[in-house]
């Protein structure tokens, strides 16, 4: 079976639920087994959990731009109840930023349309399902930083690049 690793064979940072860990805002997990099987000792993170955020949590989206713009301070993350988790949602990225530093991480697997950790998509700040081309704020600051980030839909290609 092939198994996937860094470009340095340096551990993999992975989205916590997608390993089976119920951090997600309602309280599941995304439990992925491919990736279960074909990540080796992976670095786990939930990004919305090390900002401080509980769980469960009340689901929140990226409002007024995107994922850089929320890094930049001119966009929110905003709970389908109105409160503004912006502060939460930057802190957990750099906290995961910080753990990637630390371990030695260049590439990351984390769950796709997340407002943390989407890497191709999100949602689209309407709380009605519909989704754009973004990425979540973990993402952009782990990019920034040169970590390539992929997700449960397309990490078999890690390797073709
Ligand atoms: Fe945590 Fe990211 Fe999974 Fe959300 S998608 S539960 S922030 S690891």
């Amino acid at each position: 079976m092939e198994r996937f690793y860094g470009t340095n064979n340096e551990k993999v940072l992975v989205s916590a639920c997608l390993m089976g860990e119920k951090c997600r805002y309602d309280g599941d997990d995304c439990l992925n087994s491919d990736i279960v099987k074909k990540i080796d000792n992976p670095v786990l993170c939930c990004p919305e959990v090390m900002g401080g955020l509980p769980t469960p949590r009340v689901p929140a989206e990226i409002i007024g731009g995107n994922a850089d713009d929320v890094l930049d301070g001119q966009a929110q993350v905003i709970t389908i109840t109105g409160k503004a988790v912006t502060s939460e949602f930057i802190a957990g990225a750099y906290q995961t930023l910080k753990l990637a530093k630390e371990k030695q991480v260049s590439i990351a697997i984390l769950k796709e349309e997340s407002p943390s950790c989407g890497s191709c998509s999100v949602y689209d700040g309407s709380f009605t399902g519909n989704k754009i081309i973004g990425t979540g704020i973990t993402t952009a600051l782990l990019r920034r930083h040169g970590i390539r980030v992929y997700s449960e839909e397309n990490f078999e290609s890690i390797h073709e690049f």
